[in-house]
C-alpha cells in the first residue's frame, strides 16, 4: 500500500473558519430573525476597477480571433505586466530591478506556499506570531518542523507580536535560517518602521538567513516612513524575497494575480559550502510546475497601472479605509485597545477583561450579532485579541459599530 506524507497529520483540522462557520449557524437556528453583520471576512467585497473590466474585456476579444489569439505564455509573466510593475511599484521608490526578477502567479497564497520547496528540510524556520497560517502550515506539510503541543510546533522559532512589545518582533536568540515576515500584517493590521525592519535585513546578512516578506497589504499604507517594499532597505536584495498581490489592492481575490519577487542576487548555500541564486532555483521551479497566469488576466493587471487604474484602486482602498477609521475610533470611544486600522484593513482589539478570544466572539455574536474573528485562531500569540476587517460595505460597517457602541455590555 502506498504512504502518506504523515507530516499532513500534524496539523490540526482547519478548525478557526469551521468553528466559526458552526458557532453562526447553531445562532442563527436559534434566532432566526436576527440581523447578522460579518466583520471577519478576509475578503475583498467591492467590484473590480472599470479600467480592469474594460482590460480584461479587450484581452478576451484578442483571444476570439486567430491574428491575437495566445495559448502558453512565459511561465513567468508577460513583459507588458512586469515591466509596468517594475516602473510603477519599485522605481518610485528607487529600487532597480531587472524583468526575470519578477515572477507573475496565480496568488500570493500558491507562492508563499510554494517557496518553502527551494529550500531543504533542514532550515529553521521563524514566523511572527499572530500570523497568516500559510507560512506555518506549508513548513509542517514539508516536514519542516516537529509535532504540535502547547499550541506550538517543535523546531519553530515563534516571534511574538503583542500589546506589549508593540507588535514588533524581537530579533530572536537562536539562528533562523528562514525568516518570514508580513507587513502590514494580518491579522494584526500593525505595520513596521524602516529602521526595525532594517534590523531584519541586517540580522539576515550577519546570519545568511533569507527573509520571505509578505507585502500584500502594502497599498494600504497611509503614513509617511513606512516601507512599501523590504528593499527601500539598504542590503535587502541580498537577503530577501517579497510577495505582492492583486487580490487586496485591486480587487483581484476572485480573478488571481500576484507577483514574487525574487533578486538574483539572494543566495542561499550548497551542501558543498558554495552559494547558490535563489532566482535560479524558484525559476525552475515555475517552469516545471506552473504554466503561467492567463493572458486576459495579466492584460486585467496591466490595466491597474493606467492612470485610471490607479485612481480608481486608490479609491476602492479609500473606501474600505473609512470603514477602519469608523471601527477603530468606534471601538476606542468606548475603551476598548485597539491596534491596527491605520495602514491596513485589519483592526485588532484587546478582548475585554474577563474574555478570551472564543468568549469574545460568542459575546459580539449574541449580544450585537456581528462576526468577527477570535485572535486565537492566528496562532499562539492570539490569544486575548479579537480581529474586525474593513472589508464590509460602509453601511453595514457603520450599523454594527452603532450596535457595539449602543448595546454591548462591557
Ligand atoms: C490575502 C493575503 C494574501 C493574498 O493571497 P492571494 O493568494 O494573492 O489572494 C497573501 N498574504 C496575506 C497575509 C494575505 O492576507
Amino acid at each position: 500500500m502506498a504512504f502518506i506524507n504523515d507530516n499532513y497529520l500534524k496539523l490540526p483540522g482547519s478548525y478557526l473558519f469551521a468553528e466559526i462557520a458552526r458557532r453562526v449557524s447553531k445562532f442563527k437556528e436559534d434566532h432566526p430573525a436576527a440581523d447578522i453583520i460579518r466583520l471577519g471576512i478576509g475578503d475583498v467585497t467591492r467590484p473590480l476597477p472599470e479600467a480592469v473590466i474594460k482590460g480584461l474585456h479587450t484581452a478576451v476579444d484578442e483571444m476570439a480571433d486567430a491574428r491575437t489569439f495566445r495559448g502558453y505564455g512565459p511561465e513567468q509573466g508577460y513583459a507588458f505586466l512586469i515591466e509596468k510593475i517594475i516602473a510603477t511599484d519599485y522605481a518610485p521608490l528607487g529600487v532597480t530591478l531587472d524583468v526575470d526578477e519578477i515572477f507573475v502567479s496565480d496568488g500570493s497564497k500558491s507562492d508563499v506556499g510554494n517557496i518553502q520547496e527551494i529550500f531543504g528540510v533542514d532550515n529553521v524556520v521563524a514566523i511572527t506570531d499572530p500570523v497568516y497560517p500559510v507560512y506555518l502550515d506549508t513548513n509542517v506539510m514539508a516536514g519542516r518542523t516537529g509535532e504540535l503541543a502547547g499550541g506550538k510546533f517543535a523546531g519553530v522559532t515563534y516571534l511574538t507580536c503583542n500589546a506589549e512589545n508593540n507588535f514588533t518582533p524581537e530579533l530572536p536568540e537562536e539562528r533562523a535560517d528562514i525568516i518570514y515576515l508580513c507587513f502590514p500584517n494580518n491579522p494584526t493590521g500593525t505595520t513596521l518602521p524602516k529602521e526595525e525592519l532594517k534590523k531584519w535585513v541586517d540580522y539576515a546578512k550577519a546570519n545568511g538567513s533569507v527573509i520571505l516578506y509578505d507585502a500584500a497589504y502594502e497599498a494600504y499604507i497611509q503614513e509617511p516612513g513606512i516601507p512599501h517594499s523590504i528593499y527601500e532597505i539598504e542590503g535587502a536584495k541580498e537577503v530577501a524575497i517579497e510577495f505582492r498581490t492583486f487580490s487586496k489592492n485591486a480587487g483581484f481575490t476572485g480573478t488571481r494575480c500576484a507577483f514574487t519577487v525574487v533578486p538574483k542576487t539572494v543566495m542561499a548555500a550548497t551542501k558543498d559550502g558554495g552559494q547558490y541564486p535563489l532566482n535560479k532555483l524558484w525559476n525552475r521551479r515555475q517552469t516545471t510546475k506552473f504554466n503561467g497566469v492567463p493572458y486576459i488576466i495579466q492584460r486585467g493587471a496591466e490595466a491597474v497601472y493606467t492612470p485610471e487604474g490607479q485612481r480608481q484602486i486608490k479609491e476602492l482602498i479609500d473606501y474600505y479605509m473609512v470603514n477602519a477609521k469608523t471601527i477603530r475610533e468606534g471601538l476606542q470611544s468606548i475603551g476598548l485597545d485597539v491596534f491596527g486600522g491605520v495602514n491596513a484593513p485589519y483592526i485588532w482589539l484587546k478582548t475585554p477583561k474577563g474574555y478570551d478570544s472564543w468568549s469574545f466572539f460568542d459575546k459580539l455574536l449574541t449580544e450585537v450579532n456581528i462576526v468577527g474573528t477570535p485572535g486565537a485562531g492566528f496562532g499562539p500569540a492570539g490569544e486575548g485579541y479579537f480581529r474586525l476587517t474593513a472589508f464590509g460595505s460602509q453601511e453595514s460597517t457603520q450599523e454594527a459599530i452603532d450596535r457595539i457602541k449602543t448595546k454591548l455590555s462591557l
